[in-house]
């Protein structure tokens, strides 16, 4: 396909864009609120537990964060949102939060209070709060540079209605931020043990953003096939139960990377949902957290914007451990073997209902970093490489569009 190449160049941008630059300097960026600090999805739910302060909690703890990386979430506007979603929606939403309780009509049409995404507290202000941070890494990359949101990440969401878990898609609203600025071509690269959906779908008619997810195979939403390639720019990944990280390692070596070298993006975003580790409960992927490490450490260099995000993650060790490793790959910095005192009271602290939380084996308290979990690769994981890899869209596009 050469969709890539076909579309025309954006007659003017708002910014002006650096050649490809990989040598940026300027420090990494974290982006949170305590919006996320006793927030929770309700009980019984698996985003009763606390993930964004946990993980801002421990990186702290482990002396990672430099006051001036610090940035807190502005919230998005309903103005902002409707570059996205639709007027009424975000209406329905802030209703919602208002009034604690959605009326049938919205339920049905817009599926909140339904499927999983219960009405709580901070139904509309926290994912806005979110998606205002995504824009803002999008605007604070402009000109280059790496930040990481780890309340960031709701893939699932759509331009009318909440789904899996999310009520907004802020991944969507960052990347529409960096093709405002008159970026042609992003990747968008989704980690996710669930397909990015709502990502996908939002850029489906749109070559300048290359979706990539790498998802459970037969596991909701059950989109994502490897023969979806939404016209040609997009690539999924669906792969089997029991993935570990020696197939994480050959689908990057054998996937990612080449896709990225194909494509040279001006910016990639990362979705690192936290779910497709062995102890998360929602899944059935084997991935130690070494392999999320690996994967941002080879795909951090290769464009000169990075955003980071989280996304799911339902054990709530296995996700602030995870964020936290990743904050310290970005940031260049050694995670050691035993973390210190400061660290480990943040995790002992966490409590979680699940029964696997009942006695939490004593690594999820004194490691950030796991074992480890290779074996052997599997032929269809080898497929599945080889197949992504055929019939790339040209990556034809001048990497700077100059203003007239
Ligand atoms: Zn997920």
């Amino acid at each position: 396909m050469t969709l890539w190449r076909m579309r025309p160049a954006r007659p003017a941008v708002q910014t002006r864009l650096r050649p490809h630059n990989r040598g940026v300097t300027t420090r990494p960026l974290l982006i949170g609120s305590e919006i996320y600090r006793g927030s929770t999805y309700g009980p019984k739910h698996p985003l009763a537990i606390p993930r964004v302060s946990t993980t801002l909690d421990l990186i702290r703890a482990m002396g990672w964060l430099a006051p001036v990386q610090y940035l807190d979430s502005p919230r998005a506007t309903p103005a902002d949102l409707t570059r996205f979603h639709t007027p009424g929606y975000i209406a329905a939403l802030m209703q919602a939060e208002a009034t604690q309780r959605v009326d049938p009509a919205h339920r049905e049409r817009f599926r909140i209070g339904a499927d999983g995404n219960p009405v709580f507290r901070e139904v509309f202000s926290r994912p806005a709060t979110g998606a205002g941070g995504v824009m803002l890494a999008a605007r604070l990359t402009a000109e280059g540079g790496v930040v990481h949101v780890p309340g960031g990440g709701t893939h699932h969401g759509m331009p009318d209605r909440a789904s899996g878990f999310c009520y907004l898609n802020d991944a969507v609203l960052g990347l529409l931020a960096w093709l405002d600025q008159g970026l042609t071509r992003i990747l968008y690269l989704d980690l996710d043990a669930h397909h990015g959906d709502g990502v996908e779908a939002a850029f489906a008619d749109d070559p300048r953003v290359f979706t990539l997810s790498i998802h459970e195979a037969n596991r909701w939403p059950h989109t994502g096939r490897a023969e979806d390639r939404a016209g040609g720019h997009a690539r999924n990944l669906p792969v089997p139960e029991g993935t570990h990280d020696s197939e994480a390692d050959f689908l990057l070596r054998h996937a990612i990377l080449p896709i990225i070298r194909h494509l040279r993006p001006q910016a990639i975003m990362v979705q690192a949902g936290a779910d497709s580790v062995a102890e998360d409960p929602l899944s059935r992927l084997a991935l130690s957290n070494a392999a999320y490490r690996a994967t941002l450490a080879a795909v951090m260099g290769q464009a000169p914007r990075l955003i980071l995000l989280g996304g799911g993650g339902y054990n709530p060790w296995s996700v602030a451990r995870c964020w936290a490793g990743l904050w310290a790959t970005l940031n260049g910095l050694a995670i050691p073997p035993r973390i210190p005192p400061a660290a480990e009271a943040v995790l002992r602290a966490l409590t979680w209902c699940r029964a696997a939380g009942r006695n939490p084996p004593e690594h999820w308290f004194t490691t950030i970093a796991d074992e480890p979990r290779p074996g052997p690769v599997r032929p269809e994981i080898r497929a599945l490489a080889a197949r992504t890899l055929d019939a790339l869209p040209e990556a034809g596009l001048p990497v700077a569009v100059s203003t007239p």
